[in-house]
């Protein structure tokens, strides 16, 4: 279902008072932090059918909206529709069918709180609102409760996209003392960059699936009162052709258009968001594994050095096609495509004498989930922890020695990503033993945290 911390977890529980019934993301935060709407897996524990995809978990919004119910509201809105009725079949549509992103059989139970006509629930429409979904009657009760805390903070919000070969991240967030502070972050794996390789072009179907994401993501942020949002593109926009048709459809949506980063742009901005208050020894190797391409910079304040390489785990898992599982001649394979790039790389950043190595991006982070022995995706366990070669080394060999199937169903798999992970843990083991780094420093913060400061930091300085 996506990434949970242990302290979000902990907090859930409190908020409800119980046990969560269904494994959950956290999609949107208050100001102080806590899980304002999370996002449920569609199945519970229980294999049970879970109809409520959004659901809202901070006290005192459940409360301002049963204030709602307990005026009548329900029934005075179902009866009276009106102007906020307008649209509310295609919520209920366009609810059902985000469902079925996270679990195909859920297509058809219901629209917003399992409910095709009509309204049922306040408080899922309300959540489905914050979680950006195009709801009338979402966007009413936001009218009427917001904001939600009284002393709710006014410091300048931003919203980044990261738009990537693989996935398309986001990340609300608002100022805080040179550094940012979290209020919304997602993750779906789109695969925009799906054949890119090969045909130059972008697929219509990726493209397709990452605009609606994308769409969502904005209504989010602009509900989280967000002005500027920033889509910085990779690689895979990058090497496009025909791109134009996602230009415009992202200008259209955030007024701002589409950034498409050079490779030397992407690798400050993840060394920024990779190193920002790190207490390490310097200077910092940061490297990026991403679909498309590798980013290595090396700096102590600031980059010094960049180099980014056509190297990435679609690209590669594209180019050599392996079987599943990967024979060993198609390991090789790749650890020859992988070296090729590399070695173009070291003679632009050299291996440092000393200094710390940092991974950051799905590849690493998930590899240091397995060997962390972690039964889910939980980013506060991995962040800035130490990844050593040999534990690096021993999933890469697990992961090659299991079929697609078979990683897939691993906890921590993000849904995506395993047919692609082989590729990646061979680019990760040939960055660590070719800068002859022993063991790395696992990141969480990255590129998208990198473009959200470097927004706010703008903002600071007028
Ligand atoms: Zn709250």
């Amino acid at each position: 279902m996506g990434e949970l911390r242990a302290s979000d977890l902990a907090l859930v529980r409190e908020q409800l008072g119980r046990e969560p019934q269904s494994d959950f993301s956290v999609l949107v935060r208050c100001a102080d932090g806590h899980p304002l709407v999370i996002r449920n897996h569609p199945v519970d524990a229980e294999g049970d059918p879970f109809p409520t995809l959004y659901w809202l978990t901070c006290p005192e919004a459940v409360k301002a909206v049963s204030r709602l119910e307990a005026d009548g509201w329900i029934k005075r809105l179902d009866e009276t529709l009106g102007g906020i009725g307008e649209g509310l079949d295609d919520s209920h549509e366009e609810y059902a069918e985000e469902r079925a992103r996270w679990h195909e059989g859920a297509r058809d139970w219901g629209g917003v709180g399992g409910t095709r006509k009509g309204i049922k629930c306040l408080h899922a429409h309300y959540a489905n609102h914050v979680a950006g979904g195009r709801d009338p009657v979402g966007r009413w009760v936001a009218g009427q409760i917001e904001p939600i805390h009284r002393d709710e903070d006014l410091s300048p919000r931003v919203a980044a996209v990261d738009m990537g070969t693989n996935s398309i991240r986001l990340l609300v967030a608002e100022a805080d003392d040179g550094d940012v502070r979290e209020l919304a972050r997602d993750m779906v794996i789109t695969r925009l960059g799906q054949g890119v390789d090969e045909r130059g072009r972008l697929d219509p179907e990726a493209l397709r699936r990452t605009l609606k994401v994308l769409e969502r993501y904005v209504r989010r942020a602009r509900g989280l009162g967000v002005e500027r949002i920033r889509v910085g593109a990779t690689s895979a926009v990058r090497d496009a052709v025909e791109r134009e048709q996602l230009e415009d459809a992202v200008e259209l949506m955030t007024g701002s258009g589409i950034e498409v980063l050079t490779g030397e742009q992407e690798a400050g901005l993840t060394f920024l968001g990779a190193t920002v208050g790190l207490e390490a020894e310097s200077p910092f190797l940061v490297f990026d594994i991403g679909g498309g391409s590798t980013e290595l910079v090396l700096g102590t304040g600031e980059p010094e050095r960049a180099i980014s390489v056509d190297v990435g785990s679609v690209r590669v898992t594209e180019r050599v096609k392996p079987d599943d599982p990967p024979s060993s001649e198609d390991l090789d394979e790749m650890r020859r495509l992988v070296g090729e790039g590399l070695d173009q790389a070291l003679d632009l950043v050299p291996p440092p004498r000393r200094g710390t190595l940092i991974g950051v991006a799905g590849t690493t982070t998930t590899v240091q989930a397995l060997a962390l022995g972690l039964d889910r995706y939980d980013p506060e366990a991995i962040h800035r922890t130490e990844l050593t070669l040999e534990a690096a080394a021993d999933v890469a060999q697990l992961l090659a020695s299991m079929t697609n199937p078979k990683r897939a169903a691993l906890p921590v798999m993000a849904p995506g990503r395993e047919d692609v992970i082989v590729a990646g843990c061979v680019i990760l083991l040939e960055i660590m033993d070719r800068w002859g780094f022993e063991w790395c420093l696992v990141s969480e913060r990255d590129i998208l945290d990198g473009l959200a400061l470097e927004m706010v930091r703008e903002t600071a300085s007028g």
